[in-house]
């Protein structure tokens, strides 16, 4: 069990919140408020839930699913709303975060006969109506959170299966590399989050890499800022550009490898070069064969793992699945010439 290397991973990242804060937008003092309360709360549940379960092996379950009603306050758990196999609710939202587990669920088994977040069937926890005009979901190591957003910028955050898959992969990468959330690991583990993001919806729109927008977050983008996304896997750097949200600032390349400390040291923003990787990979392969060998090359990787030694566990795991005749000869090469391209 690697569920020490826990992230507080927030869909919505950092700098765009103080972007539309210098443009006056509310919903930033607040979700940072909330934000900072979440993590006091949620710091003392851990520190209890350690020292009473440390030496007690997990049991396995059947990655049951629970919808939550924070009903607009900053509690989780609060109200249970639907429970797996139970009837539908009356809310349309609580139904969608419902079923888009259930398609993120459904597709770690068919695809890698992998149950739920650490393969032992842990129950899902979906909290939705967290806060009051909350833009934000999260996955805070136990669990998946969502606010309302604020109607206007952001819709709620519980519409799209890009985000449940999103943060629910977070939770994956949590229960098998376990890479930390900083600098160009804590990347790693963000575009981890954002391949399976995309592979999940292109699964459920019946997409193939070439038809693919390759968008995260697109439909969550409120009526002001409709048509834009929070990243782009195909085009790092060209989701967004707007006086609300400022400039999209991933990079497609290793020239421009952000160096800073902001973002964790650039977790979703150094995120878009192994994104750009991937779909070049899957755009060669198609996006299952890519899938599979982003998902076989995750359980090889340790909490420290560099984009150097990325490349060199992708490679390998190519090479392997290759002989073994689960993806293309040429995948090898194909690998090595979409590391160029982003200059590892
Ligand atoms: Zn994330």
């Amino acid at each position: 069990m690697k569920n020490h290397h826990r992230c507080n991973c927030q869909i919505i990242p950092p700098f765009v919140i103080d972007e539309l804060k210098k443009a006056g937008v509310d919903i930033s003092a607040q979700t940072k408020s909330i934000s900072k309360e979440f993590r006091d709360r949620r710091a003392d549940q851990l520190a209890f839930r350690s020292s009473e379960s440390s030496l007690i092996a997990p049991p396995v379950k059947n990655a049951d699913r629970f919808v939550y009603d924070s009903k607009m306050t900053q509690n989780q758990r609060l109200l249970l709303v639907r429970k797996e196999s139970g009837a539908a609710s009356a809310d349309p939202i609580v139904n969608t975060v419902y079923d888009n587990a259930g398609a993120v669920r459904s597709y770690y088994k068919t695809a890698f006969d992998y149950l739920s977040v650490d393969n032992h069937g842990a129950d899902l926890i979906l909290n939705v109506h967290y806060g009051k005009a909350y833009a934000n979901a999260f996955w805070d190591g136990d669990e998946m959170t969502f606010g309302d957003g604020d109607g206007k910028i952001f819709i709620n955050l519980a519409n799209a299966l890009d985000v449940t898959a999103h943060e629910l992969t977070h939770g994956v990468v949590q229960y098998t590399a376990g890479l930390n959330y900083q600098g160009q690991s804590g990347a790693l583990n963000e575009h981890y989050a954002d391949v399976f993001g995309s592979v999940i919806k292109q699964v459920a729109k019946k997409q193939t890499a070439a038809t693919a927008d390759w968008l995260i977050g697109d439909e969550i983008m409120g009526p002001t800022l409709k048509g834009q996304a929070l990243r782009s896997l195909k085009a790092p750097g060209t989701a967004y550009n707007n006086q609300l949200m400022g400039k999209d600032p991933q990079p497609a390349h290793m020239n421009n490898l952000y160096k800073g400390s902001g973002d964790n040291g650039g977790v979703h923003i150094n995120s878009g070069i192994p994104n750009k990787v991937f779909h070049l990979v899957a755009v060669g392969i198609e996006t299952d064969k890519a899938a599979l060998l982003w998902f076989e090359t995750l359980k090889t990787l340790k909490p420290t793992t560099n984009f150097k030694s990325f490349k060199t566990a992708v490679s390998t795991q190519a090479k392997k699945l290759a002989s073994a005749g689960k993806v293309p000869a040429a995948t090898e090469s194909i690998v090595k010439q979409s590391f160029q391209a982003v200059g590892l």
